[in-house]
């Protein structure tokens, strides 16, 4: 048996649509300080383990934010959608929960860069913090200046 695992989503404005795999309905809130200023807040995301099938790329703009990374994002109204690494697009894709057409059986499994939070704001979830130093050994990485 398989189970259907492809997501739709898109932009506020609908200049950028897609579809993705994403076998697991899991969604990771990362406070790293590039996220939280591209997506004005936390940054609520999906790993997916390939590219996105795009169904509309009209406004689809990508920006590299570090040596590693790069932000997908929609020219025309502003939404922020993805995160990929620059030197390898189609090895995974970061997409935005709050992107999809359906997240509301998308549940939290933890928190990244919890180190880099600032006090002013708090969750009361208990799902795992993991600090940055944690993050990057996970990656098997030592820095990644900044994703
Ligand atoms: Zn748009
Ligand atoms: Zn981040």
């Amino acid at each position: 048996m398989t189970t259907k695992t492809t997501r739709t989503g898109g932009c506020l404005c609908g200049a950028v649509t897609f579809e993705v795999d994403a076998p697991k309905p899991r969604f990771t809130m990362c406070h790293c300080g590039m996220c939280r200023k591209w997506s004005a807040g936390p940054f609520m995301s999906v790993h997916c383990p390939g590219p996105a099938n795009f169904t509309n790329t009209q406004g689809l703009a990508w920006y590299r934010g570090s040596k590693w990374g790069e932000r997908g994002f929609c020219s025309v109204c502003g939404t922020s959608l993805f995160w990929r690494l620059a030197e390898n697009p189609d090895e995974i894709l970061v997409v935005s929960s709050e992107a999809f057409d359906d997240p509301d059986d998308l549940t939290l499994e933890r928190h990244i860069y919890s180190d880099a939070k600032p006090a002013r704001y708090n969750f009361a979830d208990d799902t795992p913090r993991v600090t940055e130093a944690e993050f990057l050994e996970e990656m098997g990485v030592t820095s990644l200046d900044n994703l």
